[in-house]
């Protein structure tokens, strides 16, 4: 089966047990994700918002606009990654995802990343970094590469600041367009 063929019977398989019923009913789509499915890097981000919800493509709204720039400050594009979500149905009213919708997704989140296998995997924001670096404070180890385990195989994880959170603190702008910077260089 080809990577995308394995995504597409994932999506599948997370429509058929009706993963986070609640959010399912309520979302408009199944937001799985986008880029290259041979991306050296894959960003994971918290949940869709309003606008990923009706594209049900991610990071496609105000902080996906941030994620471009920090990407084109990399001379990058966002073909040349891939990008994706925690959750992958919106939450109503953009509610913080639970613990219990995070959980139900987890083996998903998992079994995505060992299909597109990248060297590396920057999470965006804490919801997402808390799976990789349980206990890590993000204002401590943003831009810090860390080594860790992914289905039994060593993974570099580096935990990022959200990119939304950059819409709201113009200084951390700079911070996160800095951490990203150290990426390409460690890919080669
Ligand atoms: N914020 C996220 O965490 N993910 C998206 O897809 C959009 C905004």
């Amino acid at each position: 089966m080809s990577k995308q063929e394995q995504l597409d019977a994932l999506a599948q398989d997370i429509r058929d047990k009706n993963i986070t019923p609640d959010l399912a009913s309520q979302a408009l789509n199944l937001v799985m994700g986008d880029g290259n499915l041979d991306a050296d890097i894959v960003f994971i981000g918290e949940a869709p918002g309003k606008n990923e919800d009706e594209q049900a493509l991610p990071f496609v709204g105000a902080a996906g606009k941030f994620l471009n720039t920090m990407l084109e400050a990399a001379s990058l594009e966002r073909k040349d990654v891939y990008i994706t979500n925690i959750v992958k149905y919106r939450p109503p009213n953009n509610r913080d995802p639970l613990p219990e919708e995070k959980a139900a997704f987890l083996p998903y989140l998992i079994e995505q990343l060992q299909i597109i296998n990248p060297k590396v995997i920057i999470t965006l924001g804490r919801h997402s970094m808390e799976y990789f670096l349980p206990g890590a404070k993000i204002g401590e180890v943003h831009g810090q590469p860390q080594q860790t385990q992914l289905g039994g195989r060593e993974v570099t994880v580096i935990p990022l600041y959200h990119p939304a959170a950059a819409l709201y603190n113009g200084s951390l702008r700079q911070t996160l367009i800095d951490d990203f910077l150290t990426v390409p260089e460690l890919i080669k």
